[in-house]
């Protein structure tokens, strides 16, 4: 991926905030408690249970990056496949991936973290790890100058738009 994104880095870092939040607590929320690669597919089909996409097939996911790839996961969009690092799991992660896989931008060629996937990442965090979470991940990433779409609807947010056209 050559393409640049500029929101990559604040993106990250808006994450990482959220998720410190919670770390430790115990919740579901708490990205310490890890997930068991066995219970990947499964989190990705509660999640879609509760954004009523249960009529959608779940990601596939590979359980393994490629050699000397540091990234706890990716999205592969040429070949519509969510690897993950099988020894970082935890939801968060899974979360973030999906959201890239949902993201119509991601599906027109143009991945990263621009608006509408944060938008997006945020109401799948809210669904699966409590709107808390969500609502903590909308302020970090706001705080971190990457705000969310305010006021669009789930359905909304996954609609290719002019904005996914454009790969913001
Ligand atoms: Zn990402």
């Amino acid at each position: 991926m050559t393409e640049t994104d500029p929101d990559q880095s604040r993106a990250y870092s808006a994450q990482e905030g959220a998720e410190e939040f919670f770390s430790g607590h115990g919740t579901i929320a708490d990205p310490m408690v890890g997930l068991e690669p066995e219970g990947v597919i499964e989190f990705a089909r509660a999640t879609l249970d509760l954004l009523s996409e249960n009529a959608r097939e779940p990601p596939n996911f590979e359980l393994g990056m490629a050699e000397g790839d540091p990234r706890a996961g990716r999205y592969d969009f040429e070949r519509d496949v969510i690897q993950l690092h099988p020894y970082q799991l935890n939801r968060w992660r899974v979360l973030h991936e999906m959201a890239h896989w949902f993201d119509p931008a991601a599906r027109l060629g143009h991945p990263g973290h621009g608006p509408r996937f944060r938008t997006i990442h945020c109401f799948l965090v809210s669904a699966a790890l409590g709107d808390e979470a969500g609502g903590k991940l909308a302020e970090m990433y706001r705080i971190d100058g990457v705000p969310i779409e305010a006021d669009i609807s789930w359905a909304e947010a996954i609609l290719p738009n002019s904005d996914a056209r454009e790969g913001i």
